[in-house]
């Protein structure tokens, strides 16, 4: 396994095993990897010849008052877990890599990013299209995986795909959790323990409301509810938002029919964790 912080010679390896006829994987992630990153990787090694892992804290998709400095590092470790899930090649760039001097493109869209995370981050999916779209230039893969975890990032990828033409095939997949159901996530690392114990409340507020979605309950306002009231039995938790949208647009919708995305966002303590149910 490779580990290069260089566009030019990561570049250069994809376009010579595309050459030779092997297909390739490509995982973006911001490292600090845990087994919802492997679960990709793993995915993406089953179904091509080659797999490259990016690993880059992405400036650009934080907000200034947001957590870049404290997000979580460690190339080491994520290089271990890389390699247990056979990866060949890991892109490690710098910020200067990246991000030149007089950088000033970036890659935007109307409507999907503007709900759910965008309307409390508003220049994240911005970034996220931005990163994304040069890496995928930088590594010209067959494919790309990303986790149903961030579910709005994954119909903004999509439709950014289908928008700008880019030949790459996105496939989502889905959502690894710990044993009591919390979804794995680099940011989990940032609660206490008491914090920790709490944090099950997001899952625990979607799987009630499944439930009552299995029993028959169409109406979108109903699950919220259910959703708003379950979290609000937690004394450490606080709700950013709580919504039902259709997961193509990302609009907000009144019965649950269709494809329909269930997404949370609530802060424990300082920590703003999401987690989501997808009903297709
Ligand atoms: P991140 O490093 O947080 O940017 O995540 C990189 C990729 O891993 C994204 O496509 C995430 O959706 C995915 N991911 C993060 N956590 C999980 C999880 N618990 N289960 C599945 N995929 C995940």
């Amino acid at each position: 396994m490779i580990i290069s912080g260089s566009i030019e010679e990561t570049r250069k390896q994809v376009k010579e095993w595309k050459a030779q006829g092997l297909s390739v994987a490509l995982v973006p992630t911001m490292g600090y990897l845990h087994e919802g990153h492997k679960s990709l990787m793993e995915r993406a090694r089953k179904e091509n010849d080659k797999v490259v892992v990016s690993i880059f804290v992405n400036p650009m998709q934080f907000g200034p008052n947001e957590d870049y400095e404290a997000y979580p590092r460690d190339l080491d470790r994520d290089s271990g877990i890389c390699e247990d899930a056979g990866v060949d090649w890991i892109f490690h760039p710098e910020v200067e890599e990246m991000y030149g001097p007089d950088f000033s493109g970036y890659v935007d869209m109307h409507t999907l990013p503007e709900k759910l995370c965008g309307a409390s981050r508003p220049v994240h999916f911005r970034g996220v299209q931005t990163v994304v779209s040069k890496l995928f230039h930088i590594v010209p893969a067959d494919r790309a995986y990303f986790g149903q975890k961030d579910a709005q990032q994954l119909a903004i990828i999509r439709r950014m795909v289908m928008d700008l033409n880019f030949d790459i095939e996105i496939i989502g997949c889905p959502i690894i959790r710990e044993e009591d159901g919390l979804a794995k996530s680099s940011r989990n690392t940032y609660l206490s323990e008491d914090e920790r114990r709490q944090a099950v409340i997001l899952n625990q507020s979607l799987e009630e409301a499944m439930k009552a979605i299995e029993a028959g309950e169409k109406d979108a306002s109903k699950v919220k509810a259910i959703i708003e009231k379950k979290i609000g039995t937690c004394s450490l938790a606080k709700i950013d938002y709580v919504e039902v949208v259709n997961f193509d647009n990302i609009q907000p919708i009144e019965t649950i029919e269709g494809n329909v995305l269930i997404a949370i966002a609530v802060y424990i303590g300082t920590t703003r964790l999401i987690d989501n149910r997808i009903i297709m």
